[in-house]
């Protein structure tokens, strides 16, 4: 299997480090606001290829933060007048229930990094001990220049960023020796969150979160590394020079980074105040079509935002999904496969090599979604009433396998959300009967957060979505 690696900017054969396991940390989202649909894409890709290798047979160990302190947090706290823990714990309740929606796996571990702050000063420590950290009156930066490998992520030359960056003053950074220096740990300021250190009493810069949590849970060399492309600089080029000068191996094996989503051709982002938040796709769209979108583009080309395509997507997910439907709803006869069945089981298999040898290459979505789109052609043609179960089977089978590796589910959303209504309001009904109209009218209100609203006819009762 071939990854390309943003390290050495080549496709590589993947080798993991202890065979049949790979440990993997993926960049998490700063928790301030929902998340808009470009945030999505690394959340989506990277589940993607978490799945594809647990199908390969590697066990996963899949960690992903949540950033929790932050200035932008901290303007928002402010802003609305709360603490910013408050602020980061809604919006982490948030990010967890669309990625639930998106079908993005649970990390193995979420950790976060207002708890890891202990780990932050031992590496910090170790930093200075070693000679590449220095303390400017509380303020803790890293010296760049000191790592002889800075730059070799980013492909930047550190002369090249001294001088271009000489004239720009970052306000409370005044104190470093080099503008490439950056900020392991910074003093509070008055109302901020603050944690007791050897320095001040203050708060860890970004960068050293992550190199300590990827430690933390899975040990000084990990397998992939991965985020978005605006994280190669300086976030993931901060993060190798702090963990390999604290640890002293190599870090990360292999770089994998998203191109962005893009809307209008631009990167879709809460400061340019262009983007489209996940929950507002899923008002007009089943978030299986947002993942379906998102993995119809191969993970390193950008993709535009727009809704002919999403309503492409659309269409394409219904044709795989209704070719699916008929396919378990057609009847079957118990016997064994005739020489014409037998060719299209070999052929069906032949589709499967196709769809791993796309995955294969770099985890090439966009290929392996045409390979399922000739896949359910043949499947139309030639699986009809009457054929044999074993070739039925083999049908199904392989779409669900399949399209479970993309994550697209085939049991249809609002199938499932239609029993659960129907149930709720047989609750309810009874819960009448009895006279026990506490309970029915809970049973309006949920239905009535779930966006359902009755109405009592004669006929019984009707509902509808608002
Ligand atoms: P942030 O909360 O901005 O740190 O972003 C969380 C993750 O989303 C990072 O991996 C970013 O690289 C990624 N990301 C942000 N905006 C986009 C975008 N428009 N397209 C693709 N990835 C993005
Ligand atoms: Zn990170």
């Amino acid at each position: 299997m071939k990854i390309f690696n943003t390290l050495t900017r080549k496709k590589e054969e993947f080798v993991p480090i202890n065979p049949g396991e790979i440990k993997m940390y993926v960049c998490g989202p700063t928790v301030y606001n929902l998340i808009h649909i470009g945030n999505a894409r690394p959340m989506i890709v990277f589940d993607t290829v978490r799945r594809y290798f647990e199908y390969k047979g590697y066990k996963v160990n899949y960690v992903s933060n949540f950033t929790d302190v932050d200035d932008k947090i901290i303007k928002r706290a402010t802003e609305e007048n709360v603490s910013s823990s408050e602020v980061s714990e809604k919006y982490i309740a948030e990010v967890k229930k669309d990625m639930a929606s998106l079908n993005v796996r649970e990390a193995t571990t979420h950790p976060k990094a207002t708890e890891e702050i202990n780990g932050m000063i031992d590496m910090i420590n170790t930093l200075i001990d070693a000679g590449f950290a220095y303390d400017v009156d509380g303020t803790v930066y890293y010296e760049a220049g000191k790592f002889k490998g800075y730059g070799k992520l980013s492909g930047k030359n550190i002369d090249e960023l001294e001088a271009g960056h000489r004239e720009i003053k970052v306000t409370g950074e005044e104190g470093k020796k080099h503008s490439s220096d950056f900020v392991l740990w910074k003093p509070k300021k008055e109302g901020e969150p603050s944690w007791k250190s050897p320095w001040c009493d203050g708060r860890p810069g970004w960068h050293i979160e992550c190199s300590v949590m990827a430690k933390r849970y899975l040990g000084d060399e990990i397998d992939i590394h991965a985020g978005g492309v605006d994280l190669i600089f300086p976030h993931h080029e901060n993060e190798i020079a702090q963990s390999e000068a604290a640890n002293g191996k190599p870090f990360a094996r292999y770089w994998m980074h998203n191109a962005f989503l893009n809307i209008d051709g631009e990167k879709m982002a809460k400061s340019a105040g262009n983007f489209l938040l996940v929950r507002d796709i899923l008002k007009q769209y089943d978030p299986q079509v947002l993942r379906f979108f998102m993995l119809s583009a191969h993970y390193r080309s950008p993709l535009n935002f727009s809704e002919e395509l999403m309503e492409s997507s659309k269409n394409g997910l219904e044709r795989i999904l209704n070719s699916y439907d008929r396919l378990t709803e057609i009847s079957y006869e118990g016997r064994p496969l005739n020489e014409e069945e037998q060719k299209i089981f070999d052929a069906i298999n032949g589709y499967i090599e196709r769809f791993e040898a796309a995955m294969d290459d770099d985890i090439n979505t966009a290929d392996a979604i045409s390979v399922i789109f000739e896949l359910i052609k043949l499947l139309n043609i030639n699986v009809k009433d009457g054929v044999s179960d074993i070739l039925g089977e083999k049908a199904i089978e392989t779409l669900d396998t399949l399209l479970d590796l993309l994550g697209i589910k085939t049991v249809r959303e609002k199938e499932i959300l239609d029993e659960e209504i129907e149930k709720l309001i047989m609750e309810r009904n009874e819960a009448r009967k009895a006279k026990d109209f506490k309970k029915a009218d809970e049973i309006r209100d949920k239905l009535q957060d779930m966006g359902i609203s009755l109405l009592d006819t004669r006929d019984g009762v009707k509902w509808k979505r608002t």
